[in-house]
């Protein structure tokens, strides 16, 4: 019963996630969740960009269950085929060349920064300094906090880890200013996803591009939340037809299944030396066995098609509802199946919550925006559902 299991979590589990919505799920069916009571919601929140093939996929499933019959970790003193054969995927498909297995997004972000200081330190250059951007979200360990540009995440974790620093997103000179000759990496978000999905400029990413040619400097895009399809493009760099040297991924990658990886282009593939890096569960044999089943879904399934249609079909909709609920909606920023939408300051809260009593699952952030990043498999059906329920609370507030 739920009411047991809220006082179970208020007893035992740290209170990291405050009052959380007064709901439980015991199962899922595509965009369907289904609560103790019977009750059924719709997950257009995707467990935060993570279910991107839905809930209960029976291919997903079978090949998990598949993998389970076999073997689920050995350790990495052994060959993995199904790690080699994940990082082969990733690399086919993008402009990596290779690849390195973690447990999360924070993780993949701590061995890209690991990746890019060493880098420098191969050659005896003193470089190490690290510039990401206000308002950007890479994580909560003590690294990725000191990486993540808001205050409320590193406020009381001082000193942070030292050799990071944040500059205006979207404004090219505040990174020129903060150029030093110690600078190894810029890390970005091509869409701050955290803070209510905000897109960078190609132009500015492109000049980006142009000053890490000119001064040595490690680009990594940090893709934890705009990867795998998100954008309906199988990576959103690939949207913006620009590449970076290191790019990491997560959040949909493993299918739910918990995996990150650190994706690195010809400059930095053969960095890392043995024993410069290492992780104990990260790529094991049932993980990568997730992934690879993702890729294989995906591509049977046309997903990253799917999500550039849906993305469109979908951004179309709010637009409309935009232009007829003009006092109410302020914004709606779209990259495919990521998707904000900023609602006027004092009733977006309340918005956010119809929308939940509604059976409709999203998530506020930035303060203003409800963010959505359903799962890929979603129908037109789905997003005109999505669409009505919205206009039915936009109506009644
Ligand atoms: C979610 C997220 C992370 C952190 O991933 P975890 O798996 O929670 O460690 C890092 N970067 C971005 C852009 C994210 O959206």
């Amino acid at each position: 019963m739920l009411e047991e299991i809220i006082q179970l979590d208020k007893k035992y589990y740290m209170n990291t996630f405050g009052d959380r919505l007064p709901v439980c799920f015991e199962k899922g069916e595509g965009l369907k969740l289904i609560d103790d009571k019977g009750n059924t919601y719709y997950d257009f929140l995707g467990g935060i960009a993570v279910n991107a093939l839905g809930h209960g996929h029976k291919d997903f499933i079978a090949a998990l269950k598949n993998q389970l019959d076999k073997v689920i970790h050995t350790s990495s003193l052994y060959y993995i085929e199904n790690q080699a054969k994940l990082a082969q995927k990733l690399a086919e498909s993008t402009c990596a060349e290779k690849v390195f297995f973690a447990n999360s997004g924070a993780e993949a972000n701590e061995g890209a920064f690991k990746l890019a200081r060493k880098y420098f330190y191969k050659q005896g250059v003193e470089k190490y300094e690290i510039i990401t951007l206000d308002k950007s979200f890479h994580g909560r360990t003590l690294a990725t906090v000191a990486a993540t540009g808001q205050e409320k995440y590193q406020k009381p974790y001082r000193p942070l880890t030292p050799g990071f620093k944040q500059v205006e997103p979207n404004n090219f000179e505040a990174v020129e200013n903060a150029v030093t000759d110690k600078t190894a990496a810029i890390m970005i978000e091509l869409i701050q996803g955290e803070s209510g999905v905000h897109p960078m400029d190609k132009e500015y990413v492109q000049k980006l591009r142009k000053l890490c040619d000119e001064k040595d400097i490690i680009l990594i895009f940090d893709e934890v939340q705009t990867g795998m399809g998100r954008t309906g493009h199988l990576f959103a760099h690939q949207m913006y037809g620009i590449e970076p040297d290191i790019f990491t991924s997560a959040k949909a990658l493993g299918g739910g299944i918990p995996i990150g990886a650190v994706c690195a282009g010809k400059k930095v593939a053969d960095t890392f030396e043995p024993g410069d890096h290492g992780t104990t569960f990260g790529g094991n044999p049932f993980a990568t066995a997730a992934g690879l089943a993702v890729f294989d879904i995906y591509e049977k399934e046309h997903l990253v098609e799917n999500a550039a249609k849906m993305g469109e079909y979908f951004e179309e909709k709010l637009n409309a509802l935009k232009d007829k609920y003009a006092d109410k909606i302020t914004d709606v920023r779209c990259a495919g199946l990521l998707i904000g939408i900023q609602i006027k300051d004092d009733i977006a809260k309340a918005v956010f919550n119809k929308l939940f009593e509604s059976g409709i699952l999203t998530s506020l952030c930035g303060g203003n925006t409800i963010r959505i990043a359903p799962p890929l498999i979603i129908k037109e059906n789905d997003v005109d559902l999505f669409v009505n329920e919205l206009e039915n609370v936009l109506k009644e507030i």
